[in-house]
């Protein structure tokens, strides 16, 4: 079985646990590959991040920011 991404063999020798992540049930992929796939497709689970307008980007970057904040908070107490 091969990496959907860049398609060498999926296991590799000394391979650490979690490496490999299921994209479908007939797909695999190392993890690492996926993620540079995801940054370099500018993806976010099934979001184009290209295709938000500017202003929502903003608003998103904002939210993102508070979420991240809150959780920060919440954890710290
Ligand atoms: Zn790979």
């Amino acid at each position: 079985m091969r990496c959907t991404f860049c398609e060498e063999k999926l296991l590799r020798p000394n391979m650490p646990p979690g490496s490999l992540i299921i994209i479908d049930p007939n797909e695999y992929a190392h993890k690492s590959c996926a993620e540079q796939a995801w940054v370099s497709r500018r993806m976010f689970g099934s979001v184009k991040m290209n295709s938000i307008p500017s202003n929502d980007l903003f608003e998103l970057k904002q939210l993102l920011i508070n979420e991240i904040n809150l959780r920060d908070n919440l954890s710290s107490h």
